[in-house]
């Protein structure tokens, strides 16, 4: 049996891999493919898909597209990205400022709160264009104004507490339109995590392509239910670890076990929108 991990992040975003690390852990994982999906980012996917053929892995280029939806925020995974594609860097690049503003913004909420972090020492850290807050919050702990990361997010970063900042989201269904434009199939991230069942059907109309029903989060139950929505709207079905190394808690990487008739149909998606596309003149 062959399986694959398709939502993993590295330090291109707030994970703590380098690509070539991450293939590495893929291969003693066991897969046969993985994704790349950083963060509003595809910086590291040229490393990651050389790392894997090194290996004979099958790699699929892809980001975790940060988005919103009627004030919800949804996460939207674009799988075989054109990675050169000038609309989809300039937008990439748009979002990379406004996280690096809200950094800015959630460092003086806690310069407020009496905690002396600069904003420079959080992108030290971070060195890479799409910080976020668990930067924010291994900066905290490496500057020893707080314990753990779990008291970062409780205390001050997660949604609520006093130094959570808004963020300027793009649409998702824009978001859907920018990863078909830049070559890519769109899915759904983690749908059971953001509680966004209800705006599914509005993401169908504007060209969903597929929906993550395996998740570390997800619990069987929650799998079976989105395989079931999956069979409804006829989506692909995607799954992944959301590994973000040792960012948030211990490496996920080959926790969850993608099987792969799921990928082999992503690639047949993905061989026959090329083909619609080259038929069509594009
Ligand atoms: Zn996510
Ligand atoms: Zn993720």
């Amino acid at each position: 049996m062959k399986f694959a991990d398709l939502h993993l992040h590295t330090q291109f975003s707030d994970g703590t891999f380098t690509p070539e690390e991450l293939v590495l852990r893929a291969q003693n994982s066991g897969l046969a493919c993985i994704a790349l999906t950083d963060h509003d980012s595809v910086e590291g996917c040229g490393r990651a898909a050389a790392a894997c053929a090194a290996v004979k892995m099958e790699f699929i280029s892809g980001a975790e597209l940060t988005a919103e939806h009627d004030d919800t925020e949804v996460h939207i995974l674009g799988y075989f990205l054109d990675t050169q594609n000038q609309v989809l860097l300039e937008r990439i690049a748009r979002f990379q400022s406004v996280r690096q503003s809200r950094i800015r913004e959630m460092v003086a909420a806690l310069n407020r709160l009496g905690l002396p972090l600069r904003a420079e020492s959080v992108f030290a850290l971070a060195n890479c264009k799409s910080p976020g807050r668990p930067h924010v919050a291994r900066a905290l702990v490496k500057e020893k104004l707080i314990a753990s990361l779990d008291e970062a997010f409780e205390r001050y970063l997660k949604k609520g507490r006093p130094a959570w900042v808004p963020k300027t989201k793009m649409s998702a269904l824009e978001s859907v339109e920018l990863i078909h434009q830049s070559g890519g199939l769109a899915v759904m991230a983690h749908p059971g995590l953001n509680r966004t069942d209800e705006i599914i059907p509005a993401l169908v109309d504007a060209g969903l392509d597929g929906i993550e029903c395996f998740h570390t989060k997800h619990s069987t139950v929650m799998a079976e239910r989105y395989l079931e929505i999956a069979e409804k709207y006829r989506l692909l079905v995607t799954g992944g670890s959301d590994c973000h190394g040792f960012s948030k808690n211990k490496p996920l990487i080959g926790t969850v076990k993608l099987p792969y008739e799921h990928v082999e149909k992503l690639f047949a998606a993905k061989k026959s929108d090329d083909e619609k596309r080259r038929a069509a003149g594009k």
